[in-house]
């Protein structure tokens, strides 16, 4: 679960991180009020699920009231497209006035989840405020890691080690080795999967400060925090996927046009890796999970054809837990409720897998079953070639 930078700021600060004074705004007026709050001279910050705003226009230093207002009525009417965000980009709902801090140096601070080594990984870089991912790719000498031990936990001699490493000396050193245990605390008690700072500045005056914050929280640990589901922006989410969440469906928007529906996540990865190879490309994938009702493949299947981008579907289910005769019956429901006249492949395997079948090819939609996994990737990247050839 993703959250906006003046709600991970607000965390940041309650745990004594040092943040720039700011208020967010809903509306053009609102901003025109915090810009006159602020002394006329303030960072306008529109509020996404994204990073990379600066360089698309979504973080600007402007000198008047009226100028963060107008600047504001432009932001609130489009969507934002960085690089983070896909071609679409997101809509700006919210807006963050802030103080313009006089900036000395930017550095870059983070602490997320290695999952090679099953730890907390600590990482931090004198090159601040840029791509992180092109310093490690151009010069990874510019990078410290820290793999910090879950039974010792962060000791300060490690925070220090790093605040040196940054360059940092005297009293601001010591601040960097406060504000790096703090984030720790925040990483280990808000239960994140990545708090980032970046930039992390020192200012003209010399102070420590978050300049940009990012926390993402996990979203098994989400019921430990009463206050979490409040704190979710919707718009900042694809509709298909709160609709598939309505329905405790995984949801997953990929760039391709075959609709995938499958049962489980390791059925899943298998139907992508398969359809990859004989070269068809999933728009998405939907896991109804292990046992799904007939009413709950009617939603799945809906929700996939929802999905503009998809041109033909692929339901890969194992008949375990969910019977085969029962998919069948949701997907023909919602096919006939949709009117679907797309191409469909199933492969079905397991319980009452015959009587599946055939319903399927009783129904009348357009609809072939596949022998086997392989057989029927190759069949529905077939087809879709095949319909692509007639328009
Ligand atoms: P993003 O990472 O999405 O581009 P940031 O919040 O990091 O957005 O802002 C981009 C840059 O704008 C920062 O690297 C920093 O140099 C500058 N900046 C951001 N907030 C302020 C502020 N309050 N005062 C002065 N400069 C700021
Ligand atoms: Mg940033």
């Amino acid at each position: 679960m993703n959250i906006h930078e003046y709600q991970a700021k607000e965390i940041l600060s309650a745990y004594g991180i040092p943040v720039p004074r700011g208020r967010v705004a809903l509306t053009a007026d609102q901003v025109e009020r915090a810009a006159k709050e602020m002394g006329g001279r303030c960072v306008v910050k529109a509020q996404i699920h994204a990073g990379g705003r600066g360089k698309a226009g979504g973080v600007k230093l402007v000198f008047h009231p009226e100028e963060a207002q107008n600047l504001a009525k432009e932001l609130f009417g489009r969507s934002l497209v960085t690089p983070q965000t896909g071609p679409q980009g997101l809509r700006v709902r919210r807006i963050l006035v802030e103080e313009a801090v006089e900036i000395a140096r930017e550095f870059y601070l983070s602490m997320t989840l290695d999952r090679g080594s099953s730890r907390y990984i600590l990482i931090a870089s004198a090159e601040g405020g840029v791509e992180i991912e092109e310093v490690a790719a151009k010069t990874p000498e510019k990078i410290h890691t820290l793999s910090i031990d879950p039974l010792i936990g962060l000791r300060p001699y490690q925070a220090r080690k790093i605040a040196l490493a940054l360059g940092l000396t005297g009293s601001v050193c010591e601040d960097c080795v406060s504000l790096i245990l703090n984030l720790h605390k925040v990483l280990l008690e808000k239960d994140c999967s990545l708090v980032e700072i970046n930039p992390l500045v020192v200012t003209k005056a010399g102070w420590l400060m978050a300049m940009d914050a990012k926390i993402t929280f996990d979203d098994n640990a989400v019921f430990r925090h009463r206050e979490y589901p409040d704190m979710m922006d919707y718009s900042q989410l694809d509709p298909l996927e709160i609709n598939a969440s309505k329905y405790d469906l995984a949801y997953i928007k990929l760039d391709g046009n075959i609709g995938c529906m499958v049962n489980g996540a390791g059925l899943a990865m298998a139907t992508l890796d398969v359809l990859k190879e004989c070269g068809g490309e999933p728009a998405n994938f939907l896991d109804v999970g292990g046992g799904a009702t007939r009413e709950k493949v009617a939603e799945a299947f809906k929700i996939i054809l929802q999905d503009g981008d998809v041109k033909g579907i692929f339901v890969n289910i194992f008949g375990g837990i969910m019977r085969c005769d029962i998919i069948a019956h949701g997907i023909i429901e919602a096919a006939a409720e949709v009117k679907c006249t797309l191409p469909i492949v199933v492969r079905m395997d397991g319980s009452q897998v015959e009587e599946g079948k055939r319903l399927l090819s009783e129904s009348g939609l357009n609809v072939q079953c596949g022998d086997n996994l392989g057989d029927a990737a190759q069949r529905i990247v077939q087809m879709l070639k095949a319909s692509n050839g007639d328009n």
